[in-house]
């Protein structure tokens, strides 16, 4: 997963595969992928093409925007499945890292699996999180039936659970 930064490129400019390559940082491979995916040279019929820094420029703000996936308040974005799923029932898990988040709130890692392909999911949220109620029933009822599987932090972080 990448961003590109787009204010590299310029409009009104011819750009070469190479040049591309260069400016963005990015392999042959990775504008051959592209080609695919509809960005078009000025001359297809060309081998040597060239690409208006224009096209580039729309082609990879769709590209970009295509990646962002919202995710709804029980989702979690899973790693393996590239995109959003649900955790698997009775796996969900809420441990505080320790950390404060402000006056009263503390962070915590909700954690879950992916009800596809089984991988551990986690995303960090807040006591104060509307996210944390509005799962709560989910996390209740699972806590207590998935006792010694606990989430591996970093030594500096505490690992209670909430109760
Ligand atoms: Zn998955």
């Amino acid at each position: 997963m990448k961003n590109y930064n787009l204010n590299l490129i310029r409009k009104r400019h011819c750009y070469s595969i190479k040049e591309i390559c260069s400016l963005l940082g990015v392999c042959k491979v990775t504008i051959k992928n592209w080609q695919q995916k509809g960005f078009l040279g000025i001359d297809e019929r060309k081998t040597n093409k060239l690409f208006y820094g224009e096209i580039l420029i729309s082609f990879l703000r769709n590209l970009m925007q295509s990646r962002r996936v919202t995710l709804k308040v029980d989702e979690f974005y899973c790693l393996a499945c590239h995109k959003a799923v649900n955790g698997t029932p009775k796996t969900y898990q809420k441990t505080q890292t320790g950390k404060n988040l402000g006056f009263y709130a503390k962070q915590v890692i909700i954690s879950s699996k992916c009800e596809f392909c089984g991988n551990k999911l986690r995303k960090f949220s807040s006591t104060s999180c509307n996210e944390i109620s509005r799962m709560k029933k989910k996390i209740k009822t699972t806590n207590e039936e998935i006792k010694g599987e606990q989430l591996v932090l970093p030594k500096f972080l505490s690992q209670d659970t909430i109760k």
